[in-house]
């Protein structure tokens, strides 16, 4: 017998929500895998998206690499572009596409040893102002890549501060400033939340991220309401049950006080899981196929939960954190935070299990 533990990978799902972004709009969508795929294994994901995904996202080179010694061919956009001259190197030899969002990177490039063009999406900030040239800034960018025989002008990139906010209103104020604009070059815009929202007609390539693992961003369109489908499922076991009386407190800190004579049971599960210790009690946890709510404090191997109402759940019994039965976007919300950082955080103790 082994902890119960594990995270169970859907890769159906993957494909299905893949397919989802891309039949919304019908542009080409390079699949962003980035940070381990959201903790999903990217190259897990690559390698189930390697038959259709017009190409992948990540972070940096160093991903782009891991992708490209694993074997995958498809093109790979490196979101935070060359870091460095060497980096510029590398992205030429394994043919990367670089976001480029600043004029440092091009000097940077005139150090390097390219030994073949590079294909770069010019990123401009609309309104995020993280990573971007500013947006008067760009016809002369634009200009020095286009006269540059070293480098191919692919793309024009922005990406949007608050598309998952049901208030559109900057969210629209990003989009007219990118499509009133008159680009030489097809757009790419939509990160999930935009797709979800319906993509935009004026630009050609899609940036879907978490939506391809199954959670919606949105704050008033569910993951359910948009068709996705949970890659992962968080689950685990009950290891203990026992009664305490109404008055009494169960966990650290006296966190949570029992209303009534009440059933609890322990589940196999903690922050050093990865599951949020900030999950507050209420916190849905479904057992033996009931949703149930959790009580006092998450430790770092084990949850309570209020198992009162179920008599069928014993020692043993299947736990589910999240997936099919229980919205990781709900459990993020009672956590304080998003699916994005849980996914993240899933530790490496937690044995991921691929199904199909
Ligand atoms: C991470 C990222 C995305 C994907 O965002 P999601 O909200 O996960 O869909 C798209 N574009 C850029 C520039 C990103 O950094």
């Amino acid at each position: 017998m082994t902890r119960p533990t594990r995270a169970l990978l859907k890769w159906d799902n993957l494909r299905h929500n893949y397919r989802k972004a891309r039949e919304a709009t019908r542009h080409e969508a390079y699949a962003v895998i980035k940070s381990d795929g959201y903790g999903h294994g990217m190259l897990a994901c690559a390698n189930a998206l390697s038959g259709e995904a017009d190409g992948f996202a990540v972070a940096c080179v160093d991903e782009a690499l891991t992708l490209r010694q694993a074997g995958i061919r498809q093109p790979i956009l490196v979101l935070e572009g060359a870091y460095d001259p060497e980096e510029w190197t590398l992205a030429s030899k394994y043919h990367l596409q670089l976001a480029v969002h600043h004029p440092q990177q091009l000097k940077d490039k005139a150090e390097a040893d390219l030994s073949d063009e590079v294909a770069v999406w010019l990123k401009v900030s609309s309104g995020m102002n993280r990573l971007g040239v500013k947006l008067e800034d760009a016809p002369e960018m634009m200009a020095r890549i286009r006269n540059d025989n070293d480098l191919i002008l692919r793309h024009v990139m922005s990406h949007f501060a608050t598309s998952d906010e049901a208030d559109t209103g900057f969210y629209q104020q990003q989009i007219a400033t990118m499509t009133e604009h008159a680009w030489p070059v097809p757009l790419s815009l939509s990160n999930s939340a935009s797709v979800i929202r319906g993509g935009i007609e004026q630009e050609r390539v899609l940036r879907p991220g978490i939506m391809l693992y199954g959670s919606s961003p949105c704050e008033d369109i569910s993951a359910a309401e948009a068709g996705l489908k949970p890659v992962m499922t968080l689950q685990s076991a009950l290891i203990s049950t026992h009664t305490v009386k109404a008055g009494e407190t169960v966990g650290y800190g006296c966190a949570w006080t029992a209303p009534r004579d009440s059933r609890i049971g322990v589940v196999a599960i903690g922050y050093g899981d990865g599951y949020p210790r900030h999950a507050s009690s209420g916190t849905p946890v479904n057992v033996a196929g009931q949703r149930c709510e959790l009580v006092g404090r998450v430790s770092m191997d084990m949850i309570t939960v209020d198992v009162t109402d179920v008599p069928e759940a014993v020692i043993g019994s299947p736990v589910e954190l999240w997936g099919e039965l229980v919205s990781i976007d709900e459990v993020a919300g009672l956590a304080n935070t998003i699916s994005y950082e849980l996914f993240c955080r899933l530790t490496k103790r937690v044995p991921r299990v691929n199904l199909q």
